[in-house]
Parts: structure tokens; sequence; C-alpha cells
């Protein structure tokens, strides 16, 4: 039986008093006596949903009460802001409360990173998550202009990688421009972070050599005249993650509340497009995201596609077809 027909333990709770015996599900006190990497999206100044340090303190405190040495970890980006350098995105965690005193452990963020090659093609992964055996990690979900979802899997396959890496994901999927929709009204132009658009009079223009393809502009536009070619960043997202976690021992924890219409890295992220959930454990990233998701459907159906025009779950299914992991899970409620 190959890792996708697995069926995989996805453990749902509500209540984070439950976390400690959630935890009893998977293989934590194998953790004991590493250096442990939480992976964790500290949020763009501004941000307001992502993971608070009251909560993370939570998971940190039971990595070291089986005796793991955790600490936060997070890789810088490749657009410009404070989460460009390691210095500015050190600071930017200090200004949301991520320091020793509030979450009792270090806060690591770096940009070095060693090749991985999977499925022919190879993606640099952060030193740190190279070098570890064990990791946690905590990702807020919500959806994602690119990705369609923001999950387990993305908060590796982008987040893991090093910044060289994420701009060459990022430029597969520029926008496509329908010249018949576009009014040049030029807000995309105003909000492009690489100023990769240029709007005169009855002119668009693009600088495709400094499109980043982060799609703001794509989320902007209330014509319709930007798009996605869809050109499977999902896929390369799923193939990085696998360059990240492959022969790891990874602890995967989902944090679906605040779900928001944009992702952490979205100073304007809001509004909220879902009632708050609970939290998922699981030690496979596409069990965890698939679940993530399916709870999400039940509720408010469809809603990360209604707002971004892009189906999530291909993430889910490129992962799959990889063998990242399997989306066949069983729900175990606390
Ligand atoms: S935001 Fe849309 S409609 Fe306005 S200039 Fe840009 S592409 Fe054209
Ligand atoms: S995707 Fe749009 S906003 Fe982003 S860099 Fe390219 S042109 Fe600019």
């Amino acid at each position: 039986m190959g890792e996708k027909d697995r069926v995989k333990k996805v453990v749902f709770f509500s209540d984070l008093t439950k976390l400690h015996d959630a935890l009893d599900n998977f293989n934590i006190q194998s953790f004991a006596n590493t250096k442990v990497p939480v992976k964790l999206h500290m949020g763009e100044l501004k941000n307001k949903y992502f993971p608070k340090p009251d909560f993370v303190k939570q998971v940190v405190d039971e990595l070291k009460n089986v005796n793991a040495e955790p600490y936060l970890f997070d890789t810088t980006v490749a657009y410009t802001g404070l989460r460009h350098t390691k210095n500015g995105y050190l600071k930017l965690a200090k200004i949301h409360g991520f320091n020793h005193k509030k979450v009792g452990c270090d806060v690591v963020i770096d940009d070095s990173g060693a090749p991985k090659t999977i499925e022919g093609k190879d993606y640099e992964v952060a030193d740190h998550i190279v070098k570890a055996v064990n990791i946690f990690t905590i990702s807020h979900v919500k959806t994602h202009v690119a990705t369609g979802m923001g999950g387990a899997i993305k908060n590796f396959g982008m987040g893991g990688v090093t910044k060289e890496t994420k701009r060459k994901m990022h430029r597969g999927s520029r926008p496509i421009y329908q010249k018949d929709a576009c009014t040049y009204c030029g807000v995309c132009a105003e909000v492009c972070p690489f100023s990769a658009i240029k709007v005169n009079n009855n002119s668009w223009k693009q600088n495709m050599r400094a499109c980043f393809g982060c799609g703001v502009c794509v989320d902007v536009c209330k014509n319709n005249a930007l798009e996605f070619v869809d050109a499977d960043i999902q896929y390369v997202l799923a193939c990085a993650t696998k360059a990240c976690v492959q022969d790891k021992n990874v602890i995967y924890f989902n944090d679906l509340n605040r779900i928001s219409r944009s992702c952490d890295c979205d100073p304007e992220a809001g509004p909220i497009i879902c009632p708050d959930i609970g939290y998922l454990l699981s030690d496979d990233p596409v069990a965890i995201d698939k679940a993530s998701l399916d709870l999400i459907y039940d509720i408010k159906p469809n809603i990360f596609e209604k707002v971004n025009k892009v189906n999530p779950y291909k993430q889910i299914k490129y992962s799959e077809k990889i063998g990242l992991g399997s989306s066949a899970y069983k729900l175990i409620n606390y």
C-alpha cells in the first residue's frame, strides 16, 4: 500500500486545553533531546490574523515538557518590507510579541539554504529545516490569492525555502492581462510592490522581468482584467514542501480560526470569511490540509474558490500525486 492510500489520523479539538491530550496521538516523545524548529509565519506588519504569542507558547511548553529544545523559525521573503531581511523580520517578530519572555524560546530567522531535488527540479530548503530531524509546524489556515489556500503545505512549500526559490515559484504565476476588460483605472499599478505595471491614459504595460507573480494586482482588479495562469504554483508548492519534509518527523498543527480573505503576508487580509472552527493535529500535511478544507467547506461551501477563483484542492491532489502524503484521513474528535 502506497503512502497515498493510507488513511491518516487527523485529530480535531476546539478547546486548546485539549492540546496536551491530543498530542498523545503522535510521537512527540521522540522529539526529546533534539533542537526542534517550530515553523511559523509571524505575520506581516499590520496583519491581524496570524497566530499570537500566547497561543504559540502553549506549543512551546508542550515541546519543553518532553525535553525537546524548541525555537521559533521562519525564513525571509522575496518582496520588500520588514520580512525581507533577517534583522527586519526579527524586528517585526518583536513588534508582534514573539520574544523569549513571551513564548519561552528563541526566535530564529534565516535565509540560507541547500538544494534538494524533487521531481527533477531543485528547491533550496532552509538550512534549519535541512538539519532538523524533528519539526513542529503551526499553520494558520486562510485563503491565498495564488494557491487558493494557505495551510500546512504552503507553510513549508513557500515558507521553508530560500528567497531565490520563492522568487522562481512566484515567477511561474505571473498574471495574464485581458485588454478588453481593462478600464485603465491604474489601481493595479498603485498596489504593485515591484512597480511592474505602468498605466497611462489608454495604455497598460507590464514589466515581466520585474513582476514577482505575487498576485496583489489580480486581487485588486475589480474588472477581472487580470487573472492567474493557474501555472501550477500549486504543483511547485507541493514539490517544495516535499523537499522540506521528506524523511523528517513532523507534527502539523493547523489553526482554523480567524479564517481571513487573504493570507498573513497581507497587511489588509480581512474580512473573516468563515466562523472559527478549532484546531487540527496530524503527522501528514496532505491529510491535515484536506481535513481543514473539508471542515471549512462544510460551513461555507466553496468559500476559498469563490474568493480567489483558485481551486485549493489542487494542491492536495498534486501533493498526493508526488507522494507527499495521503488525502484519506480519519477525523478523531477530542
Ligand atoms: S486594476 Fe484592472 S482595470 Fe484597472 S488598470 Fe489594472 S488591469 Fe486595468
Ligand atoms: S503579480 Fe501583479 S502586483 Fe505582483 S509583482 Fe506582478 S504585476 Fe506586480
